[in-house]
């Protein structure tokens, strides 16, 4: 679902991503780990199409993001979620407004409210909702919810799209370890069910590998690592920061 071929990216004069090539399958669960400034973000963008790469191609779903113009960018985009590490949420609204808004096309929450969107998306948004393990918070404003619970509601409102892809930057870089579990337990449980490939850029090696299929590690803009998850030790990829560490000027 997911092919990237000789890929590369610059910024100016500064080349952040090199050479990089790789192959996900659909359903699958790929956690994407490496130091501060790997290029790990930069990667996922390039992915949904926010940059365009310097060398090589992107095919996402069939799709070059980069050469397919403008309204299949756009298409593609609903195809493909995006889950950040800052939620985006709209405080002062409930979780089930947040929800609602990840619908397709309606960029905002209609001036008079939820009994405004049709029967069947409401239905969804709350089917959603208790998907998270929400249903009880669904009329909480969004900034009285705790952080993981937040990230659940952004995660619930990327279900609105049924996106085929998932990306999530760094989704849990602000919870504690339990929330963190949670949080990312919740999005394995969701792919397995529906199906959907995730790509999930994580610091904490330890979660990676509890809930992932297959680790990706970036160093300096370079794949370093590519393998099953079932094939690598927390040891192994704490190496991969610690000589990091060690390199920086
Ligand atoms: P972190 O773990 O801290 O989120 P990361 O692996 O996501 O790091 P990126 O955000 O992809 O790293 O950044 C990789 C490198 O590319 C960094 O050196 C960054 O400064 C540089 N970079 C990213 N975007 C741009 C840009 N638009 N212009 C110039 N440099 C950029
Ligand atoms: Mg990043």
């Amino acid at each position: 679902s997911l092919v990237l071929q000789n890929l590369g990216i610059s910024f100016g004069s500064k080349q952040v991503l090199r050479d990089v090539n790789l192959d996900v399958q659909p359903g699958q669960f790929v956690a994407l780990v490496g130091p501060s400034g790997a290029g790990k973000s930069t990667l996922l963008r390039l992915v949904n199409g926010s940059h365009r790469p310097t060398n090589g191609t992107v095919s996402v779903l069939g799709v070059n993001p980069s050469t397919c113009g403008r309204r299949n960018l756009q298409r593609l985009r609903t195809r493909v979620g995006f889950v950040f590490q800052q939620f985006g949420l709209v405080g002062r609204l409930s979780a089930m407004e947040n929800v609602l808004m990840g619908t397709l096309g309606s960029l905002r929450m209609p001036r008079y409210g939820i009994s405004t969107y049709p029967k069947t998306l409401r239905e969804k948004a709350v089917a959603n909702l208790e998907r998270v393990g929400l249903l009880d918070q669904r009329f909480q404003r969004c900034d009285t919810l705790s952080g993981g619970q937040q990230q659940r509601v952004a995660i619930a409102r990327t279900l609105m799209q049924d996106a085929e892809i998932v990306l999530a930057d760094e989704p849990v870089a602000s919870l504690d370890p339990s929330a963190s579990l949670a949080v990312l337990n919740t999005l394995k449980r969701l792919s397995a069910e529906d199906g959907f490939t995730v790509i999930c850029s994580l610091h904490q090696v330890d979660l990676a590998l509890q809930v992932s299929d297959r680790v990706v590690a970036v160093r300096n803009g370079s794949l370093i690592l590519d393998t099953r998850t079932s094939d690598t030790s927390e040891e192994a990829l704490r190496a991969i920061y610690e000589e990091a560490k060690g390199t920086r000027s």
